[in-house]
């Protein structure tokens, strides 16, 4: 068997051009853009590169768009204040800050401080516990994309065995989340597993988001799988890797993520849909109006 390659820049950009069309129709009735504000703190170059996406993609849907960008110094109030500030501008429906942040500042507080209903990373405590509790709202960006990627396959998820590798809060929790409200039972392994392999050579479903290259050789995968590889890894020449072996797993799933060009353009892709999102939400209350 050779899998099917699941193209997330393809159903990406037909996500995209979907959102361009009803960010059109949102502007016809009278109402404003979308708004994101981007905080993006110090210079780390990775960072600065995802801002970048951000601000094209928002560009080519039609949203407004716009970065502070902060000194490495910034403190833990003036970054609170920042978001304080954000939360009550009527412009913008969406916060998002860019994460990691230079180890002086508290991520989990700053988190805390986006307004449930700005949060378009899907990773404030109260969106995470809508999503725990069957209510999903703003969902986090990862896991959403994901999940768009396996309705793209068409396969029935209820009742399928399903395992996430990894169990960091913005990807590997919500995805187990994810998968669960799917009605997939769900397994998930971390760094204090006994036995990784154990728990994917039977899964029908397998998400890998650990950041390590190599780590799911092809003969864990159960064949007729659906591999999902989230993990990114850029070697010193500037090569990315998943965490699974693509030679060799494309043998013998049914689908499988390329990386890149799997899961990185669906998770930028959901943030968007977020926006749009909290946006009409906003417009239903008349926050929307120009
Ligand atoms: P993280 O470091 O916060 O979490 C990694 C997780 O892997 C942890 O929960 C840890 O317990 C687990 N882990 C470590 N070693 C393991 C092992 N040997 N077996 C099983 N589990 C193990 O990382 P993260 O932020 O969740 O990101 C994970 C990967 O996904 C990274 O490569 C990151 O670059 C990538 N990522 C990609 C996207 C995308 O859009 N494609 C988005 C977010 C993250």
């Amino acid at each position: 068997m050779t899998a099917r390659i699941l193209d997330g820049n393809g159903i990406a950009a037909a996500l995209r051009a979907t959102l361009r069309e009803q960010v059109l129709v949102r502007t016809a009735a009278g109402a404003r853009p979308p708004g994101l504000a981007v905080i993006l703190v110090g210079n780390d170059p990775a960072s600065e590169i995802y801002v970048r996406h951000k601000r094209t993609d928002c560009e080519e849907v039609g949203f407004h768009s716009e970065v502070q960008h902060l000194s490495a110094n910034v403190s833990q109030e003036d970054l609170e204040q920042r978001i304080l500030s954000l939360n009550d501008d009527p412009a913008i429906d969406g916060i998002l800050v860019q994460l990691p942040l230079p180890d002086h500042l508290d991520a989990a507080r700053i988190i805390d401080r986006i307004d449930p209903a700005k949060d378009v990373d899907g990773v404030h405590p109260f969106n995470i516990g809508r999503l725990a509790l069957r209510r999903p709202t703003l969902r986090s960006c990862t896991p959403k994309g994901v999940m768009q990627l396996l309705e793209h396959t068409g396969v029935p998820l209820r009742g399928l065995d399903a395992t996430v590798i990894g169990a960091s809060n913005h990807v590997g929790r919500p995805m187990g989340l994810e998968l669960l409200l799917a009605g997939c039972t769900v397994t998930t392994a971390h760094k204090f597993s006994r036995d990784t392999r154990a728990a994917v050579i039977g899964a029908d479903i397998v998400v890998s988001a650990v950041g390590r290259p190599g780590l799911v050789p092809g003969d864990w995968i159960k064949p007729g799988a659906i591999v999902i590889d989230v993990g990114i890894t850029r070697s010193e020449r500037g090569k990315l890797s998943g965490d699974v072996r693509f030679e060799e797993a494309v043998q013998r799933a049914a689908w499988i993520t390329p990386v890149p060009g799997g899961v990185g353009p669906m998770t930028r892709v959901a943030m968007l849909q977020n926006t749009l999102q909290a946006a009409d939400a906003r417009l239903a209350t008349g926050a929307g109006r120009p």
